[in-house]
């Protein structure tokens, strides 16, 4: 809509900003929606003859009646929106170039998307308990305006202060993959399967720590064993990984004393023997970050593997055809 009617887009969106604003209002009273030139009827009201409360006048209510009112930075933002769809309804009946125009929408569209993260945290934040009904929609359209890298540029110079501080107390951040801004959150204790969170967009992603072998520098996993060391260019690959996470002495008494195996094999990713058991006493599939509290044998070829095992002997494991596949041979 922003494209073809750039006009509808700006108008359309300033009036939904109003319409969510007036809804908060409505919830505590209806005779607030009305602007106060006029004595509040209700018959008129309900019939749609009143003339409605301006957006000063909305941020002033909501403030000393509702007590619930809007931050400034929270009312410029909506007084931005305001002051554009006046400008622009005069500005696209005008001629101006191509270059003016997209100059104009861009413009338009940081100002919504601007907007819109603030409406957005009232929505889901201070107004939660008013709106809670619409919580799908809302995520709806959240999801289609995260899409808009001006938007996530808001959110991150937002956060900008706070993940200073969060890096000053040693929290480490990386690059997103998804929306590119350096703040997704790791957690840097060595070989423990984590879930990195970002703080712009919210992807989340599971991720491992490990120091280098070769410069003891930290080396970071992302969903799967394959990794470089940023530092000195090792390349890591999930059976170099499975043999780092694995408790080497748990491993050397089970070898020497042939206990139960410390490896075995994934089901999920169909991973051979990059499932290992951890100092940790977990699980950890070095292939597909997977994590089990046990592993079961295939009954026919004895292996260690995370399905169900208990149909084995016949039909086998990820890594085996079982009897069936014996009595094909
Ligand atoms: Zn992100
Ligand atoms: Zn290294
Ligand atoms: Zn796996
Ligand atoms: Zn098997």
């Amino acid at each position: 809509m922003l494209n073809d009617q750039p006009k509808y887009s700006v108008i359309h969106f300033y009036a939904a900003v109003e319409l969510f604003v007036k809804a908060r209002l409505m919830d505590e009273h209806w005779s607030l929606v009305v602007t106060k030139r006029q004595d509040p009827d209700k018959s008129k009201f309900f019939s749609g003859d009143f003339q409605s409360v301006s957006l000063d006048e909305a941020a002033n209510r909501l403030k000393k009646i509702v007590g619930s009112g809007l931050s400034q930075a929270e009312l410029d933002a909506f007084k931005d929106v305001a002051k554009h769809r006046n400008k622009m309804v005069h500005f696209f009946h005008e001629a101006h170039s191509e270059k003016e125009n997209n100059k104009v929408r861009h413009g338009i569209v940081k100002e919504q998307l601007k907007a819109w993260y603030f409406l957005h945290q009232l929505l889901t934040v201070k107004w939660k308990d008013v709106f809670h009904s619409w919580n799908t929609e809302i995520a709806k359209l959240d999801t289609a305006l995260r899409k808009l890298h001006e938007f996530l540029q808001v959110v991150f110079d937002n956060l900008s202060e706070e993940i200073k501080s969060q890096k000053q107390n040693g929290v480490h951040f990386e690059e997103c993959p998804s929306c590119g801004f350096e703040s997704q959150i790791h957690d840097t204790d060595n070989k423990i399967i984590y879930e990195s969170s970002c703080l712009v967009c919210g992807l989340l992603e599971k991720s491992l720590c490990i120091e280098c072998s070769d410069c003891n520098k930290l080396v970071i996993f992302k969903e799967e064993g394959f990794s470089d060391c940023q530092s000195c260019g090792k390349h890591y690959e999930p059976e170099n990984l499975a043999e780092i996470l694995i408790d080497s002495d748990e491993a050397y008494i089970s070898a020497k004393d042939g206990g139960d195996s410390c490896e075995g094999n994934c089901n999920g990713c169909d991973g051979y023997h990059t499932v290992v058991l951890t100092e940790n006493e977990e699980w950890v599939c070095a292939s597909c970050f997977e994590v089990f509290s046990s592993l079961e044998s295939c009954e026919w070829c004895n292996e260690l593997n995370t399905g169900d095992m208990s149909e084995s002997y016949t039909f086998g494991c990820s890594h085996c055809e079982g009897m069936s596949g014996w009595d094909k041979s």
